[in-house]
């Protein structure tokens, strides 16, 4: 028989390359992986937002796969759900992924602009309504996992630490209705809640009621240096945690 968590901690399904904004080249990923004893998928960033860190047009995505082509890893890439500059690629070149990864590096707001997940202020007309930020930014959650073509969605409860400024608690922001309805379009979307080692979410609470959901996991370091890469310990220590085993974990169908 299988062990009881043979994948939990050893497939780290988000990692960047030099290829976008990461610190090491594909080769040096791979090398920091099979030393960790950890197989990876690469999911560097998709986007036209900043061309100079990202894979963006076209040439630089089919250069992209072929360079994935001839290492040992899954082959993904991260999309902004800012962004549609991944969904506008050929359907030709994305079928060459294994997976699809989405996160949320910003948000449309209701009457214009663009919310971040990292702001430390809040702009004028949000900074006196805060619960309605959060609502607008569960709102974009939901839409971004019923709607965008991805498998897993990362680091995907980062909460303004703006809003942690305010109230230090993060069940304050994500009541127990903003988790239900999160949860609830990914139950029924199929995507993958990842754990993120990097920023050390989603919160047991989420992630016990995903679970029962019936939703599926996935582990990520995010990593973008050598410290950070293949690294997965408090992303496996916090499902074990909760109750998530390998039957939860999405993992890509390809073997290598
Ligand atoms: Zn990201
Ligand atoms: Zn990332």
């Amino acid at each position: 028989m299988e062990p009881a968590c043979s994948l939990l901690g050893t497939v780290d399904l988000h990692v960047h390359t030099t290829m976008s904004d990461g610190h090491l080249t594909l080769e040096e990923v791979a090398a920091a992986a099979a030393e960790r004893g950890v197989r990876v998928g690469i999911a560097d960033h998709v986007s036209g937002r900043t061309p100079h860190l990202m894979v963006s047009s076209e040439a630089e995505f089919h250069a992209y796969l072929t360079a994935l082509e001839g290492a040992e890893v899954w082959r993904s890439a991260e999309f902004c759900w800012c962004d549609d500059f991944g969904q506008r690629l050929p359907e030709a070149l994305l079928a060459r992924l294994d997976y699809r990864v989405g996160s949320n590096h910003g948000f449309p707001l209701p009457g214009g602009g663009t919310g971040s997940p990292w702001w430390e202020a809040l702009p004028k007309p949000w900074a006196a309504r805060p619960q309605a930020l959060m609502d607008a930014m569960v709102d974009e959650l939901c839409r971004m996992v019923r709607t965008m073509p991805i498998q897993i969605a990362a680091h995907s409860t980062l909460t303004p630490p703006a809003l942690f400024a305010l109230e230090d608690d993060v069940e304050a922001w994500w009541t127990p209705e903003r988790e239900d309805r999160y949860v609830q379009a990914l139950a029924q979307s199929g995507v993958a809640l990842e754990i993120s080692n990097r920023y050390r979410l989603p919160h047991d609470r989420l992630l016990r009621s995903a679970l029962q959901a019936g939703v599926r996991f996935s582990l990520g370091s995010d990593g973008h240096t050598a410290a950070q890469v293949a690294r997965l310990e408090w992303a496996a220590e916090t499902a074990r945690r909760v109750g998530i085993t390998d039957r939860q974990l999405f993992v890509p169908e390809r073997r290598w």
